[in-house]
């Protein structure tokens, strides 16, 4: 078993490829391993634990590089670091990638393997689900290290994120209509949800719950058919329904919904939906912000999923995840009390936010 673990002072490798990359001096752990024997090829990044344990989901892709897979995790992991601060938990930032086609090379000698060097992190990483990778890995990977959330409800975990993450969603969208327009109230409000999977369906169903009109898109017939068949919706074409005239559009698929094709096209007042990684660039906050569009940050709105899985670590009080995705709401009022106080955008205040709880935290700590 080879691993490695690169700390900011430099003396974990000297690997040319890795080094300069880790070495940014924000991260705190970056360990590697090379298993011939299951091909298993993953990178731990734990950006932070000056609030607790570092805390984020498994992405097994086919990297076409490891380079790409250690610039993906660094990012990954620092985001996810904001994410837990923002959403108020005492837990840190990490992500882990595992390279390879999860099609091809997802073997439970793999996750064996894998759970292995997860464990030798002794708890300064939690693993959970991510894209390309299921709660069902997770059970296999939590029979062999204890530090993995997001498995099954029936062996303990807290099952699946989606219909919370949705809650928080909503919520964000109700303080993002307190603040535009007076009143919490989706009623009557107008919302198209690009993407109706696990959470965008759920999302489609609270909004139509609370009176708004819905619009909705996919490429998936399937999703669609299944969300008509819980509530009442309009829909159109993935590739117009960013142009539908809206109060809230919500994207709810894929990254980089918001780029330099879709934002000239946008018509609506708000974007606040669950994708990760919704702004193609981050000069296209500036874009929307010139069109007059309030962007809710993605990472406070899907807060919900992250939030769910940190409880697991609290006990068994089923209400307390979701009252606290609930204050998602109190969140992003703060956000749009500040933006108006500095005149920042709601992202640059939520950063700042973030930063601040963490380096407050650190502050405190001589040991990281
Ligand atoms: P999902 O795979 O269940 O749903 C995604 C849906 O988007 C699918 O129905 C798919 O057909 C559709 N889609 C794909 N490409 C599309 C396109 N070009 N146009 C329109 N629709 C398209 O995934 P999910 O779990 O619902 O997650 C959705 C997003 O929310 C992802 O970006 C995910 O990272 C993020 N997110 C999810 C959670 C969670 O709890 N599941 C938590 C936080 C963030």
């Amino acid at each position: 078993m080879v691993t490695e673990t690169i700390d900011p002072d430099g003396s974990g490798t000297d690997d040319p490829d890795v080094m300069p990359l880790a070495l940014d001096g924000e991260h705190e752990e970056v360990g590697t391993i090379w298993r011939r024997r299951s091909g298993l090829r993953a990178i731990v990044a734990i950006h932070s634990t000056a609030l607790g344990p570092s805390l984020g989901g498994t992405r097994f892709r086919a990297y076409a590089t490891l380079d790409e897979a250690l610039r993906d995790v660094l990012r990954l992991s620092k985001a996810m670091s904001y994410k837990a601060a923002v959403a108020g938990l005492d837990f840190g930032g990490g992500k882990a990638v595992i390279v390879g086609d999860p099609d091809v090379a997802k073997t439970d000698g793999l996750l064996v393997d894998y759970a292995r060097f997860v464990d030798t992190f002794q708890g300064r990483y939690l693993t959970a689900e991510d894209v390309g990778t299921t709660q069902a890995d997770m059970d296999l990977i939590g029979e062999h290290t204890r530090f993995v959330t997001g498995r099954s409800a029936s062996l303990g975990g807290s099952g699946d994120p989606s219909p919370i993450t949705a809650y928080g969603v909503v919520r964000a969208m109700e303080a993002a209509a307190q603040a535009l327009w007076g009143s919490a109230s989706l009623e009557g409000r107008h919302v198209a949800v690009n993407g109706v999977g696990k959470v965008g369906g759920s999302l489609a169903v609270l909004c139509a719950e609370r009176g708004a009109r819905i619009t909705v898109a996919d490429v998936s017939g399937a999703a669609v058919a299944h969300v008509r068949s819980e509530t009442a919706v309009e829909v159109v074409d993935p590739d117009v329904v960013h142009r539908v005239v809206c109060d809230i559009y919500a994207p709810c698929a894929l990254g980089g919904a918001l780029n330099d094709r879709t934002v000239p096209e946008l018509a609506c007042a708000a974007i606040c939906g669950a994708a990760n990684n919704q702004l193609a660039t981050p000069a296209i906050e500036a874009a929307l912000r010139a069109r007059g569009i309030t962007y809710v940050p993605d990472y406070v709105a899907n807060a919900g999923g992250i939030i769910n899985i940190a409880y697991e670590f609290a006990g068994h009080d089923p209400s307390a995840p979701r009252a606290h995705v609930g204050r998602i709401f109190d969140t992003v009022m703060r956000l749009f009390e500040e933006a108006s106080r500095s005149g920042e955008t709601l992202s640059v205040v939520a950063d700042q936010m973030a930063e601040a709880r963490i380096a407050a935290a650190k502050s405190r700590r001589a040991d990281i």
